[in-house]
């Protein structure tokens, strides 16, 4: 079941002071609007669509891998034209959310994705639990019955061809989708929000995040992974993406290329993606002789998706021969190419078994990897 989301992006409000619009503005080095698309695909969300001012579709800090879709004057006319991007292959939930909001934590995203599943509507608030005042000329001047009341939040969600609807027969102006729902008849559930998931508004709100972000530390994530290859007959071995010249080759369904499998399982095990055989079968002809770099690159694409980058990975080639130093670079800078990451992030080392066991005799090669993730 797909769930998307069309986060909205396209204001110029400027109440933050210091002339850059909110979404636009750095949160520990990067966009808010970048927290908002990780803390999304965190979620499990794809496709992302960002509805941004025309004249911000260029940026070079636009986050990667979501649609670009120029934004109208009104809140609602954007809205309209992200869920016009996604109707070429509609998905069968929508999440709408404000760009400015940075931290749309996972599980409230869960919570609204499952009571989707009893109402055609889903949205995020907390109750109010300050007393609340009438004020006039600096003096209270009545005390307003809280209960019932809720602070509301974004990502709403909604099944999407309801909300496609509704927004279609709305005559515009609406403050929220929530409100665009309801004028069209639809229920919409009050989920659990949360506390952490706070709109750039004003200065303090930005100290505020910057407060949420320090204390939630780094999300570390790694894995290892480890392949055996035999030797057979040949003149050359796969290795890290390079064919070493060797009296013999490696037997493998793929290409064998024992240190980019290891690799790549290392990654999918960061993960927790299971390895290169649930995703590439070996019983499926169309990956015979395939070469490994598919492998490496969906994994990589995995750890985009789901919000990651890769720090650091090393791997260790297990043989007698062929000699793996004279390779070393080419075997970095190959995967670096493959990986989209620059080549210091990535180490290639070899050992020998002390002519000890398998590699030791010389029947086959063995890989180990590393590979570590962090938030994007
Ligand atoms: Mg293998």
């Amino acid at each position: 079941m797909t769930v998307a989301a069309i986060i909205v992006a396209a204001g110029r409000g400027t109440r933050m002071g210091g002339g850059e619009p909110k979404q636009w503005r750095a949160l520990a080095g990067r966009p808010v609007l970048a927290h908002a698309v990780a803390g999304l695909r965190a979620a499990g969300v794809a496709p992302i669509v960002l509805v941004l001012h025309p004249d911000d579709i260029g940026r070079a800090d636009v986050p990667a891998g979501c649609a670009l879709v120029p934004g109208a004057d009104s809140r609602d006319g954007s809205v309209r034209a992200g869920l016009a991007a996604l109707a070429v292959d509609p998905p069968a939930h929508v999440l709408i959310h404000d760009g400015a909001r940075p931290f749309p934590g996972q599980a409230m995203v869960a919570r609204l994705i499952a009571a989707l599943e009893t109402h055609p509507g889903a949205a995020p608030a907390l109750p109010v639990t300050d007393a609340l005042w009438r004020g006039a000329a600096g003096l209270v001047a009545g005390v307003q019955d809280r209960s019932g009341l809720f602070r509301a939040q974004t990502p709403q969600a909604f099944r999407y061809g309801a909300i496609t609807a509704a927004h279609a027969a709305h005559p515009g102006g609406a403050a929220d989708d929530v409100e665009v729902a309801r004028a069209a008849g639809l229920d919409v559930a009050i989920v659990e929000g949360d506390e952490d998931n706070l709109k750039l508004t004003y200065p303090a709100d930005f100290d505020r995040a910057e407060r949420i972000l320090k204390g939630r530390g780094m999300d570390i994530r790694i894995g290892n992974g480890f392949d055996v290859h035999a030797f057979c007959d040949g003149d050359h071995v796969w290795l890290c993406g390079v064919a070493v010249p060797h009296g013999r080759g490696l037997l493998g369904h793929s290409d064998a290329d024992v240190g980019m499998h290891a690799l790549t399982d290392a990654i999918y095990g960061a993960l927790g993606l299971g390895d290169i055989g649930v995703h590439f079968p070996p019983s499926d002809p169309q990956w015979k002789g395939a070469p490994s770099r598919i492998f490496l690159a969906h994994a990589m694409e995995q750890v985009a998706a789901r919000g990651y980058r890769l720090a650091n990975c090393d791997v260790t080639l297990i043989c007698e021969r062929p000699k793996v130093g004279p390779h070393q670079a080419a075997m970095r800078a190959a995967l670096a190419a493959i990986m989209g990451v620059e080549d210091t992030r990535i180490s290639v080392k070899a050992t020998t078994s002390e002519r000890l066991g398998f590699t030791g005799r010389e029947e086959g090669i063995a890989a180990m990897a590393t590979a570590a993730l962090v938030a994007a």
